[in-house]
């Protein structure tokens, strides 16, 4: 006697939707310069406010002629760690 049981296990895997705001300075890029944001090698990176990380060559150059991230359009602080 052999018992065959057929367990459905439709086991519904909630996906867990990772909120991706992941913007911990999480830009690769410097969009100023369209740069490596990690290649300072003459510049040391700065991050706002925002979490938008540019390198400090860049970004002091950008808020010469606007005050906002270039990232994120909002009004650009520098983060104190
Ligand atoms: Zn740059
Ligand atoms: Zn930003």
């Amino acid at each position: 006697m052999d018992s065959n049981k057929f367990k459905q296990c439709l086991e519904v895997n909630k996906i867990n939707i990772k909120s991706y705001w992941d913007w911990t300075f999480h830009n690769d890029m410097c969009i100023i310069c369209r740069g490596n944001i990690y290649d300072t090698s003459e510049s040391y990176i700065v991050v706002g406010q925002c979490n938008h990380a540019f390198h400090y060559e860049c970004i002091n150059n950008w808020i010469r002629t606007r005050k906002n991230c270039p990232l994120c359009n909002q009004l650009w602080i520098y983060k104190k760690n």
